[in-house]
């Protein structure tokens, strides 16, 4: 049986509650869009929002974090 090191129990929790934010930084570029579309859309000012969904790990959020031209995107603590 495996067993997990109580010391990363809570780490690892932290990890899979982690969402994205997109801050007031954005200029709509579209990039996260295009890379997360499942997790990223632009709203009716054309600013990226985060849509709301059960799990954003497996979601090439750090690659948008990458992409993005002016560091709007950061996972949140
Ligand atoms: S990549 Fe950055 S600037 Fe472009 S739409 Fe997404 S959050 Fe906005």
């Amino acid at each position: 049986m495996t067993q997990i090191d109580p010391s990363k129990v809570a780490e690892v929790a932290a990890t899979l509650k982690r969402k994205p934010i997109v801050s007031s930084a954005c200029i709509g570029c579209g990039a996260c869009v295009a890379i997360s579309g499942d997790v990223f859309t632009l709203n009716d000012d054309g600013y990226s929002i985060v849509l709301e969904i059960p799990d954003y790990e497996g979601k090439d959020v750090d690659d948008s974090i990458a992409a993005c031209p002016v560091s709007a995107i950061s996972w949140s603590k």
